[in-house]
């Protein structure tokens, strides 16, 4: 064998060593499906044949970011085929054993991190699929989605103009607006890690406010006990600002509601009476607007007279329920009095359909965001910058670096406009009355538990065997139990998800969440059909 055969052979011996490899893969045979080959040429590359360790790497960076492109919109696909399942359930003892989920010492090729990204997705739930109605946030706005792939490149931190600009701007713009369609004049505002912190932020800032020396002397600057007010159906990140912040749990006072879910506001005057008594300093007052589990509307205004009598700062908890904002038809009565707030949390990444994670703290009152958080690094927060330095928005926040959260925001604005999300609430909402419509002429399978104020719709499902019982105590502790295992079967056959919780009037029982566009009539339908097919035998 002369050299030129010899390298011949050892090309062929590498080629069929890497067709082997891409065939029998331990992953290609997990999910027959994959189909997502690197040519050839690039098969036996690694991540330092590529971008930005080799230089000459583009074609190959290129070639392995159309395949990971593949798989998403495959996923995509998928996610919005009605006769494709939800999910495919495993328990974790199995997961385990599907999943090759070591951290090597030697790293693997990138076709075999294709066939990795290809398998993670096969397991995920399929949360934009039109049958996922178990979260607040469902569905999967796809420009909002392009957004964030952009964001994922550009992959800049929020903190300084300097290395953000445009995303900065965009942040300034976009929050003016929200603040506006709140009915504010001025404010500021600011994008938080989750609905939860920006609750946080609100109490800070009330805090801050009220004793404007806590930030130097801590506890020693208020001399008395701080209690807040919420009602007992708020969400339980409000409860977990009293622990986190020094007040305890006790002092979280957790107010009573009535039958649909509100706040009782002569209860609340009363708890801050009978704590005012004993001397403490009631401070802060939470109203939600769309609760968490039964989409409920506390009356903002009678709050706002109540904080306005005792010197309280009034926060709104619109996490959930902001998007209705959008709607001139749904807006009012629910936040009806939300721009005699001082502060209000806003979720795009909910109802809006946002793509995770998107929330918004918004405050009446300028300034207080800098002046409560504000630690100036000298490092990060120069004050002879080339540039107007309001734009660093990062001392606003106790975080340090933050991530970019608008750029989805701003970009699904632009497609849909103010008049598209007005439409796209107003069409879940229809969606969720269609709902309640369809429960009602099925009174012996299904009993509606109250009438909505949102798209949260509770009901019990009534298998055969209770559909002859009269409603009562009895029959809704059976109702209960079966939750758990209806709910079992829908994820076993991978259909349809749907949540379930008790509360504390009743047991067991399912909530179902209408925020995905993805969602018609025909899903609706489908939904109750599904639920009667896995259930009427239980
Ligand atoms: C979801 C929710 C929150 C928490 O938001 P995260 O973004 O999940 O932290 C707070 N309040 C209400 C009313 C909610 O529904």
């Amino acid at each position: 064998m002369d050299n030129v055969q010899m390298i011949d052979t050892f090309k062929a011996f590498k080629d069929f060593l890497c067709n082997f490899a891409r065939t029998h893969s331990p992953t290609r045979l997990m999910s027959s499906e994959n189909t997502y080959s690197l040519s050839r040429e690039h098969c036996n590359l690694k991540y330092s044949d590529i971008l930005p360790q080799n230089v000459e790497g583009y074609p190959a960076t290129k070639e392995f970011l159309m395949k990971v492109v593949d798989i998403l919109l495959d996923f995509i696909k998928s996610s919005n085929d009605r006769n494709a399942k939800v999910l495919e359930f495993h328990h974790p003892h199995d997961m385990t054993k599907l999943l090759d989920l070591d951290v090597p010492d030697t790293g693997v090729t990138l076709q075999q991190l294709l066939l990795d990204c290809s398998t993670t997705l096969k397991y995920q739930v399929k949360t934009g699929h039109p049958h996922f109605f178990n979260q607040l946030s469902c569905g999967l706005d796809l420009v909002s989605m392009a957004g964030e792939w952009l964001t994922a490149t550009a992959n800049t931190n929020m903190f300084t103009y300097e290395i953000a600009p445009v995303f900065i701007l965009m942040e300034h713009v976009l929050l003016t607006k929200m603040r506006e369609i709140i009915g504010w004049n001025g404010g500021d505002s600011i994008l938080a890690p989750g609905g939860s912190i920006s609750n946080l932020y609100a109490f800070l800032a009330a805090r801050h406010k009220m004793f404007p020396t806590y930030k130097e002397r801590g506890l020693s600057a208020i001399d008395g006990q701080l209690v807040m007010f919420t009602s007992d159906q708020c969400h339980y990140s409000v409860r977990s600002c009293a622990a986190v912040c020094g007040l305890g749990t006790d002092n979280c006072v957790m107010v009573p509601s009535d039958e649909r879910g509100r706040i009782i506001p002569s209860k609340l005057e009363e708890l801050i009476l009978e704590r005012k008594a004993k001397g403490h300093i009631p401070f802060f007052v939470n109203a939600t607007a769309g609760t968490t589990v039964i989409g409920a509307f506390d009356p903002i205004n009678e709050l706002a007279d109540i904080c306005q009598k005792y010197g309280c700062w009034l926060h709104v908890d619109a996490a959930w329920g902001g998007g209705l904002l959008l709607s001139r038809k749904y807006r009012h009565p629910r936040l009806s009095g939300v721009e005699r707030a001082d502060s209000v949390t806003w979720n795009p990444h909910k109802l809006m359909g946002a793509l995770l994670q998107c929330s918004t703290i918004h405050f009446k009152e300028d300034g207080l965001l800098i002046s409560c958080n504000q630690m100036s690094a000298e490092y990060l927060f120069m004050t002879d910058k080339l540039y107007d330095i309001k734009y660093d928005t990062g001392d606003k926040v106790i975080q340090c670096g933050r991530h970019n959260d608008i750029f989805k925001l701003w970009l699904q604005w632009r497609a849909k406009g103010t008049d598209g999300f007005e439409k796209h609430m107003d069409r879940l909402m229809e969606l969720s009355e269609y709902m309640v419509r369809r429960i009602k002429q099925m009174p012996d399978k299904y009993y509606l538990i109250l009438e909505p104020e949102m798209v949260n719709v509770c009901f019990w499902y009534l298998p055969t065997r209770v559909r002859n019982m009269p409603h009562g105590p009895e029959r809704e502790k059976i109702l209960g139990e079966i939750c758990p295992i209806l709910k079992a079967r829908m994820m076993q056959a991978g259909t349809l998800m749907v949540g379930y919780q008790p509360d504390d009037r009743r047991p067991n029982f399912f909530r179902n969440i209408i925020s995905s566009a993805a969602v018609t009539e025909q899903d609706v339908d489908f939904l109750l059909a599904e639920l009667d097919r896995l259930g009427h035998d239980l």
